[in-house]
């Protein structure tokens, strides 16, 4: 409800006043409390749709210049090929893959002989197959709610929880960091081993906000247990939740999801935002990226454009002591390590066990399946393999649930809030095996 409200406020949720009536009742609630009224939410009848909003959002939709499709592909290479024709891959089968695609990039489609399998318009698959904000996903955190819950977390753990800023987005949003240490807050350094957790570098994978989040609010809760005790007193915890909050709020702000990807900053021809994760400087704009500014896979116009991938790259640097990282996606059931930009393996023999180890060691408490990031396709300017070329960080990508396939495949980054309590569930037990390795990586092996 606190979801629909706002979004029937849309402009007025912006502003403190309309989310302070809202967030202190939900803001107060434990773990096991939060997830239960998530799934409370889930199962309550749908609200009624207004009007005029849901008139507005179909139109949005419906001009919308993108395309649901399935096109024949078997290999490694192929998939790669075809990111950099501009098609966001969220589907794989055997022999084909499904993505959204603008229509402005078919052209090299034909002239490449792609074979397209299946093509609707985007609109039309969504309301299909898929559930619509605000009803069902009341229980997902918006930006203003979610810096409600970080805010709270900090008040209520002054001694240990801070609360900051790592820089601001295109439209002036904070970039919210939760920084969990018993000696040092804000911006002070340490020199303890730090961990890294990330969501929202794409904007429609709302899941991935949910996890790091949640995560926070079950550490904080579970402060007196003693392993957790030991991470607090020993480690520098950072948690992220939302990267790209310019993108993650466009995409539910008409009340309907926009199936954005990118950021919001504006590019070439009226085009707007770079993927994120395409953006970092390591072999930018090479393999598995787009140089058209109206694809999803769009890398930007140089390494770094973004002032989100910027704020991340500066936090980063600022912070040697950084060990781990996890950058949270949706969706495809999966702890990938790099590199995601070469199909080579990392060359360090000893660092390329590490990375297994952990990936293995996360996979087994997820039931997701690890495997080195580019054996699924090549992606350049990924965040994960930055921050290891960079600065030595063992960094994680995890696709979240569904496992999605095929051309819907049952995987989408729309499923309801009930996939939030066990993704959440699963996810605490493997951030905490990573934090369990974070004083020193290498004695994982
Ligand atoms: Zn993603």
């Amino acid at each position: 409800m606190i979801r629909l409200l706002l979004s029937l406020t849309f402009l007025a949720s912006l502003s403190v006043n309309a989310f302070a009536s809202e967030a202190p009742e939900r803001s107060s609630l434990s773990f096991d409390q939060l997830l239960k009224s998530i799934s409370s939410a889930y199962e309550a009848p749908p609200a009624p749709v207004v009007e005029e909003r849901s008139s507005t959002a179909a139109r949005t939709l419906e001009n919308d210049p993108r395309l649901w499709i399935s096109v024949a592909a078997s290999t490694k290479e192929e998939r790669t090929r075809l990111l950099e024709m501009g098609l966001s891959i969220e589907a794989i089968s055997a022999n084909s893959v499904s993505g959204i695609v603008h229509r402005d990039s078919l052209p090299a489609f034909q002239t490449k002989s792609v074979s397209v399998l299946a093509s609707i318009p985007l609109a039309q698959f969504a309301s299909s197959s898929l559930k619509d904000f605000p009803t069902q996903d009341a229980a997902y955190h918006n930006y203003q709610e979610m810096y409600g819950r970080l805010k709270a977390l900090e008040s209520a753990n002054p001694d240990i929880a801070s609360l900051f800023s790592i820089g601001r987005t295109t439209e002036g949003r904070e970039i919210w960091t939760l920084r969990i240490n018993s000696s040092a807050k804000g911006t002070k350094p340490s020199s303890k081993p730090g961990a890294v957790f990330q969501g929202a570098h794409h904007a429609r994978e709302h899941l991935s906000v949910e996890v790091p989040l949640l995560f926070a609010v079950w550490l904080l809760e579970n402060r007196d247990n003693a392993e957790v005790r030991k991470y607090i007193d020993t480690l520098d915890i950072y948690i992220q939740p939302m990267i790209n909050p310019d993108g993650a709020e466009f995409d539910i702000s008409t009340g309907k999801y926009q199936w954005w990807r990118k950021t919001r900053s504006p590019q070439a021809s009226g085009n707007f935002g770079a993927d994120l994760n395409r953006n970092y400087d390591s072999w930018w704009c090479q393999a598995g990226a787009s140089n058209s500014p109206w694809a999803d896979t769009y890398c930007g116009p140089s390494a770094f454009s973004e002032p989100e991938s910027r704020a991340v790259r500066d936090f980063v640097k600022a912070r040697p002591n950084l060990k781990t990282m996890i950058s949270y996606h949706t969706y495809a059931e999966l702890i990938l390590y790099p590199w995601g930009g070469k199909y080579e393996d990392i060359p360090n023999q000893d660092d390329l066990r590490v990375f297994r180890t952990l990936a293995e060691g996360m996979a087994r408490l997820t039931g997701y399946t690890a495997q080195k990031s580019s054996d699924l396709y090549a992606a350049t300017g990924d965040s994960c393999d930055w921050a290891y070329a960079e600065a030595g960080i063992f960094a994680f990508t995890i696709e979240l649930s569904p496992a999605g396939g095929g051309w819907g495949g049952g995987g989408t980054f729309y499923p309801g809030a009930g996939v939030i309590d066990k993704t959440v569930r699963d996810n605490v037990q493997a951030a905490l095996y990573l934090l369990r390795n974070t004083s020193d990586p290498r004695r994982a092996i």
